[in-house]
């Protein structure tokens, strides 16, 4: 029997665990079982070699619980330690690295929790004290027992055991009774172990038998020692790579494809990746893929491993070249996890790119699912943006699909407007959007949909990187404004009748939003009258409503433009009654309005090379009172229009039906215009 001091220079390390490491405890299990699985691995490395003669025997290893005496035991058949490493590893090695691993990380511990091997002295996170019993296969080997209770000093001796490997014993301490539960450690083997390479039992399998459930003989095995992705992909069946994704997220909808990742050069990894469908942004899930390494589960969340966008799919990777004693912000310097990055992304290309040529209608059918994913990848990961390229999808109202180069060769004869840009149009909703979509495709036309919530964000992206191209939304403008050509006819109107009929239409429609009204010849069978929204203002707003910044135009109102078409003939006949109804009144003012403004010419013509103090103080009032009647006799001009409109059923009529088919009128108005028009009715 020796009694010894543990040489750590921390007075008690311990309870200084048990303080830092609080928020996981949990993971003692993964790690005391992860040593057994290694000295079981090297086990059978060193029978390999031929350097055992004996017989391997059963290598399972065993957890057993015992919820009354509190103890967690953990049997292994591997390679166990003499007396010489025992205090080797677990005296010097393992408890001086306690000392120095805690000096180091004291600030961030818990962020590298979960990350780094804590090793075999986590134990003591859970333990108030913690027995290993070991019999090395050395030939001549003693038994071992090695006894600590939490304090720096521990008692070894050397003991009968028969049984080659180690049992490690935990006395669960009062604080952490909760781990010595048969289900609490079942639920821990299951996150941590259940892929481990090694068989681990815990319990017995049970049978039904009069009326409950009682134990067999029959060890409980928990683990798959063969997961899926440590498979050769050659071997692996498309319902077995369903049937693992079902295992691993139960209650989700099978995935759109999957990816088997396997690679051993430049650094190790494998790995299945599925691809989700998501169909909106509330689909979105992220770490869903778990990161294991040589089959021991690390963590469920990949980033900083992997691009933000790929965070989004599902499945597992399995590699040991992935560090895990850095902290997490380190980890995206780590030359090899950038290899690993970017390997991962160019996989995933690899992959999409091969399904949409190889399986193009099933790749159309997904694409609803998946535009999602890609459109989100093209816009946070530039490489990636160029690989999808060659597979990313263009959808149309019309339900069709193109690629890029494909969709732009289509449309680029008819699309081009008069300054050679390329103008890409595009609908958000098809429904509300409905007559300018028709008007566009009246014209020959093709509209693309982009229905998405990332779309706002995903039309700045392509705007930036097509050449010579633009888009714009059906409805952000008249359809020959959109895409303007040579030689367009603006309508004749008498000069000030625009501004004139500013006042009118203002003065009826809705106070909430400003209105800039504007003539235009949109065609005899085009509607009266058209409201659009421009498409600077509209994507601003979209932008800041999904939260990027630029509050500025959130806060603003709604801002529309009000095309009045004149060569509809329902504006021609407005225009006429408003002829007939104001036009004295009209051309009274305006003779008024002549003369001073001409007036107001003269003095300026007159004054123009005078300094400020040159001017007289009857020309300065003069000027001052010219202006003034200039503004009355405009307030005259507006009042006139306003009582024109007021009583004009024609302008209220086909203002209303124009708000009405933009789905924005509502309310009293909405009730006036049906009075109106059951009125009319009559
Ligand atoms: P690590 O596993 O990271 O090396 P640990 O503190 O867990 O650190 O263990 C220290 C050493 O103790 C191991 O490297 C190994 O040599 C030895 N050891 C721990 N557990 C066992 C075991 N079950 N069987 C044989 N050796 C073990």
């Amino acid at each position: 029997m020796a009694n010894g001091k543990i040489g750590v220079t921390t007075e008690n390390i311990f309870p200084v665990i048990k303080k830092f490491l609080y928020s996981n405890h949990e993971i003692f299990l993964r790690e005391l079982v992860a040593n057994a699985v290694d000295a079981t691995q090297k086990m059978k490395a060193v029978a390999g070699k031929g350097d055992f003669k004996g017989e391997l025997g059963d290598l399972t290893i065993h957890v057993d619980v015992d919820e009354k005496a509190g103890t967690i035991k953990i049997t292994d058949r591997g390679i166990g330690m003499t007396r010489e490493e025992v205090d080797k590893y677990i005296n010097q090695i393992a408890f001086s690295s306690a000392g120095e691993f805690l000096e180091k990380y004291k600030d961030q511990l818990n962020n590298i929790i979960g990350h780094f091997g804590l090793g075999f002295y986590s134990s003591f996170m859970v333990s108030k004290s913690v027995k290993i019993e070991t019999l090395s296969w050395k030939e001549g080997a003693k038994g071992v027992e090695w006894l600590c209770d939490g304090s720096p000093e521990y008692k070894m001796e050397e003991v009968e055991r028969s049984d080659r490997g180690t049992t490690i014993t935990l006395y669960i301490d009062d604080e952490s009774k909760e781990f010595a539960s048969k289900a609490k450690i079942r639920e821990l083997l299951d996150k941590y172990c259940k892929f481990m390479p090694v068989p681990i039992a815990c319990g017995k399998e049970q049978e039904w038998k009069d009326g409950k459930y009682v134990d067999t003989d029959k060890d409980k095995i928990i683990n798959d020692t063969a997961p899926l992705w440590a498979k050769a992909p050659s071997e692996i069946k498309d319902e077995e790579y369903l049937d693992f994704y079902r295992k691993l997220y139960p209650m989700q909808e099978d995935p759109l494809f999957y990816i088997h990742l396997n690679v051993d050069y430049p650094f190790n990894l494998t790995g299945i990746l599925y691809f989700p469908k998501i169909k909106d942004r509330m689909d979105i899930a992220k770490n869903k893929i778990q990161l294991y390494c040589n089959q021991m589960f690390v963590t469920d969340s990949v980033e900083n491993i992997v691009p933000d966008f790929l965070t989004l799919l599902y499945g597992v990777i399995d590699s040991p070249d992935i560090p895990l004693n850095v902290s997490r912000s380190y980890l995206q310097e780590d030359s090899n996890v950038k290899k690993i990055s970017t390997y991962i992304t160019r996989k995933v290309a690899d992959r999409l790119e091969e399904i949409s040529k190889n399986e193009h209608e099933a790749y159309e059918k997904k694409w609803d699912n998946l535009k999602l994913f890609i459109e989100y990848g093209m816009l946070s990961d530039e490489k990636f943006y160029e690989r999808a390229l060659k597979f990313a999808l263009f959808k149309t109202t019309d339900g069709k699909f193109f690629k890029y180069d494909d969709f732009k060769k289509l449309i680029e004869p008819e699309q081009t407007d008069k300054n050679k840009k390329l103008v890409y149009l595009y609908a958000t909703d098809p429904v509300a959007q409905y007559s300018y979509i028709e008007a566009a495709k009246n014209k020959g036309y093709q509209v693309l949909l982009f229905d998405c919530q990332l779309d706002a964000h995903f039309v700045n992206l392509l705007e930036s990187k097509f050449h010579d191209s633009s888009f714009a939304r059906v409805d952000a403008d008249s359809i020959d404004n959109l895409i303007e050509k040579e030689n367009r006819e603006k309508p004749q109107l008498q000069e000030n009748e625009e501004t004139d009929l500013s006042f009118a239409f203002t003065s009826i429609l809705p106070k909430d939003a400003n209105y800039h009204i504007k003539a235009d010849n949109l065609g005899v069978t085009a509607a009266p009258i058209l409201i659009t929204q421009s498409e600077f203002m509209r994507r601003y707003r979209d932008m800041s409503a999904l939260g990027g910044g630029l509050n500025f135009y959130g806060q603003m109102p709604d801002s529309y433009t009000v095309v009045l078409n004149c060569e509809n003939p329902l504006i021609k006949k407005l225009l006429d009654e408003k002829h007939n109804q104001t036009s004295s009144r009209i051309d009274e003012i305006n003779a008024k309005l002549t003369a001073a403004k001409s007036a107001l010419d003269e003095l300026a013509n007159k004054t123009k090379d005078k300094k400020d103090e040159e001017i007289s103080t009857a020309e300065k009032d003069k000027k001052e009172s010219l202006n003034k009647e200039i503004d009355a006799l405009s307030e005259q001009r507006k009042e006139v229009m306003e009582k024109f409109a007021a009583g004009n059923v024609l302008i209220k009529q086909i203002t209303d039906l124009a708000l009405l088919s933009n789905n924005m009128l509502k309310g009293k108005e909405l009730n006036d215009f049906v009075n109106r028009s059951l009125e009319i009715l009559k």
